[in-house]
């Protein structure tokens, strides 16, 4: 087996690529290695946006897991420019991975498609402009942050680069998405999903797994309607909370639990089982910085987690997919439906989401 977690298997025929290489799930470094011949890297981007649910545009609390004080007006002001931010990335990667093809440019903290669409198109596109080795952007952002006009724009630079726009789902449950106070509901994200898909760019549905109050049964739920969408891709994470964060406090309390390592690992294989084949899976389990990170510790040991989980699934002799049943209607046959951006979304888009001139400079 090596790193990406090969097992001794032979291509057969209407296999898809990562079935007939071996893997046990469809691991985003080899879709991306197909895709570009070669290593290619996120280099993180912070582009000073904010949030409608930090914001006051929907609420102003934001979500419990989330360290929004750092999307303040400050740190606005004070970001260092993208093109700064891409070069010093692009440069550190290039020195610890000595044959690197490509980057996208992953613009990820805060809510990365709430600005007026000609600032957002500015702001992307300043990534293309900026090194020829960024074949990608990838854009993470909520469900209900995602007018007409963006997938437009999305589409339009989908014409010519890679582009994955990734959106926060968390669960199908509301009590779930209310608990962590998302102010969302699992109907933005259908909407989205739908109108984002075979438009030229790839969706990415994030879930967290082991939110308080879900069973097994609601993630494997949750798992089932991922299956029903069809996103092209997905990641999954553990929650876990960080210093100076609502849930930090609740943990830190002990009035709220993180999931237990072996439970993860046995309901990530469940999931995987449970979704399609071709779905890419770009991440199976989320961190943060040892000094900020409360709980659960385990989640630190990445590369020993991924080992285990692939360890499980050749204990059960099962891969992704496993267990998937394609729905009824399938994704590609699913209707279009009208946008359905809340009117605060919208209306706050062109006001509070303008990004400050100073971060717009070259
Ligand atoms: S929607 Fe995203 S950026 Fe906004 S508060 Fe929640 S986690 Fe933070």
């Amino acid at each position: 087996m090596d790193s990406e977690g090969i097992v001794n298997g032979t291509a057969e025929t209407n296999e898809l690529p990562w079935q007939q290489e071996g893997l046990l799930y469809n691991t985003f470094g080899r879709a991306l290695r197909r895709r570009f011949g070669g290593r290619v890297q996120r280099v993180s981007v912070d582009a000073g946006f904010t949030c409608p649910n930090v914001d006051g545009a929907l609420t102003r609390g934001g979500c419990n897991f989330c360290d929004n004080r750092s999307f303040s007006p400050s740190r606005r002001v004070r970001l260092k420019r993208v093109s700064e931010q891409l070069a010093s990335g692009i440069q550190s990667v290039r020195r610890r991975y000595r044959t690197v093809s490509g980057f996208i440019a992953y613009f990820q903290p805060a809510t990365n498609t709430y600005a007026p669409v000609d600032q957002l198109e500015e702001i992307y596109q300043l990534a293309f402009n900026q090194d020829p080795a960024i074949v990608g952007l990838a854009i993470g952002t909520r469900p209900d942050c995602m007018p007409e006009s963006v997938i437009e724009l999305a589409a339009k630079l989908a014409q010519q680069h890679y582009v994955s726009v990734e959106f926060g789902m968390q669960t199908m449950h509301q009590p779930g998405l209310d608990w962590m106070n998302r102010a969302h509901s699992h109907d933005d994200l259908i909407n989205s999903i739908d109108r984002s898909r075979d438009r030229g760019f790839e969706t990415c549905v994030h879930i967290i797994l082991g939110i308080p109050g879900e069973t097994h049964q609601h993630m494997m739920q949750t798992a089932l309607e991922v299956a029903k969408l069809g996103p092209d891709a997905i990641k999954l994470h553990n929650l876990y909370a960080v210093q100076d964060t609502p849930l930090g406090q609740e943990v830190l309390d002990g009035t709220v639990h993180m999931m237990e390592r072996q439970d993860y690992i046995n309901t990530v294989v469940d999931f995987l089982e449970r979704i399609a084949p071709e779905t890419i899976v770009e991440r199976i389990s989320g961190d943060a910085p040892p000094q900020y990170l409360i709980e659960p510790k385990w989640c630190l040991e990445k590369s020993a987690l991924k080992l285990q989980i692939e360890a499980e699934f050749r204990r059960r002799g099962t891969r992704q997919g496993s267990l998937y049943q394609p729905p009824d209607v399938l994704p590609s046959d699913r209707p279009r439906p009208v946008d359905k951006t809340p009117e605060a979304v919208k209306a706050q888009i062109d006001v509070r989401g303008r990004l400050p001139v100073l971060k717009m400079e070259r």
